[in-house]
């Protein structure tokens, strides 16, 4: 089968489209033929091995498809099964071997396309608004990069809980789709000061949470529009990583809160899985949670995908098509 796989880690060109034996399930594991794949920022990160893997290895964290073989043990999908999942390396194939605790059912009405769109980052921003900070109506919340993968989906989800919204993006068509989707306000953080909108915005109360994927370029200013005891999520560096900090600045800008949350552990249990994926799939497919899947590349093209998502050309989701 042909896979993505990366020998030595590097830019995009670390990407390679090279012939790999298909994978044999284990007990626990079912086969996936690949019909959509995720890209999400995190295949980045394990790319340049900011997260390391042990190469060679097969890039991507999240795709959909038809179950084709199951291991002796597995209960919990049968062959012929439409199926998505996040979390386990090895993506962007034509097949995986996954375990099969980690695969939801796709919910009729969903596409393959849908599903793989919606499991990683609708899960994110699924938890970030209803666990790791639950959002309440009435509370302000400032959502960064909100027209991108999570942005989008955590800006639509706060929204419907009837938070108020300020979104900061990085041009002006990003803040229009930002505000399409629900974002109340929507500061251009690249040419006005995201801390005095934002004070501004709030007649200089501050918001109860930041949702911050960005990282290294907002981090410190995040901790100048949280009001006292407000919570700074911080999820992701897509701007690079946030350097040493210490914790006493916390007690300074008014006993904050700080988190640095992942997925894996909002998704740990198979119950918690099967909950958040379901409030994911059952929203698109009633059409409450809508996807914007704004590109859609070969599995040959893997390599201008991330430089499009790390180049901030991107809005919305891209997928790839083995
Ligand atoms: P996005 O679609 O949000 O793409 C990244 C966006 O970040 C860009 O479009 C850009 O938006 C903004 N950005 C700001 N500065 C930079 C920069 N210097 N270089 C590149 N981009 C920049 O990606 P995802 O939705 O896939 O992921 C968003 C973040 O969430 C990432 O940090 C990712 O790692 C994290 N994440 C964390 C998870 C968790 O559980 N902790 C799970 C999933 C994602 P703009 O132009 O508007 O500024």
């Amino acid at each position: 089968m042909k896979a993505m796989q990366v020998r030595n880690v590097g830019g995009p060109d670390a990407l390679e489209l090279l012939d790999a034996p298909r994978p044999e399930p284990k007990a626990n594991e079912a086969l996936v033929a690949i019909k959509a794949i995720g890209v999400n920022f995190i295949d980045c990160y394990f790319r340049e091995g900011r997260y390391p893997a042990q190469t060679p290895f097969t890039v991507g964290q999240e795709a959909a498809g038809v179950v084709e073989k199951i291991g002796s043990d597995v209960k919990t999908v049968k062959i012929g099964d439409r199926v998505a999942y996040s979390g386990t390396l090895g993506a962007y194939a034509e097949h995986a071997a996954v375990d099969a605790e980690k695969l939801v059912v796709i919910p009729d009405g969903v596409t393959f396309e849908q599903a793989a769109a919606a499991m990683l980052q609708g899960m994110t921003a699924h938890y970030l608004c209803h666990d790791t900070f639950p959002l309440k109506r009435g509370d302000a919340a400032l959502v960064h990069a909100a027209a991108g993968g999570v942005g989008l989906l955590l800006v639509q989800m706060a929204h419907a809980i009837g938070a108020r919204v300020i979104g900061t993006a990085g041009s002006e068509e990003k803040a229009q789709l930002a505000r399409d989707a629900g974002a109340d306000d929507v500061i251009l953080y690249a040419k006005d000061d995201f801390a005095m909108e934002t004070k501004r915005l709030t007649n200089g109360r501050g918001v109860d949470v930041v949702y911050d994927g960005v990282g290294r370029t907002t981090f410190e200013k995040d901790l100048e529009v949280l009001r006292p005891r407000g919570y700074l999520v911080l999820f992701g560096g897509s701007s690079g990583a946030v350097p040493p900090f210490d914790p006493i600045v916390l007690s300074r800008k008014g006993s904050l809160f700080l988190t640095r949350p992942t997925l894996v552990h909002y998704i740990a249990t198979r119950e918690e899985l099967t909950m958040r994926a379901a409030a994911v799939l059952d929203a698109v497919a009633r059409g409450a949670l809508k996807l914007r899947i704004s590109k859609t590349y070969p599995l040959a093209d893997a390599a201008q995908a991330h430089r499009d998502l790390e180049g901030r050309r991107t809005t919305g989701k891209l997928l790839l098509i083995p």
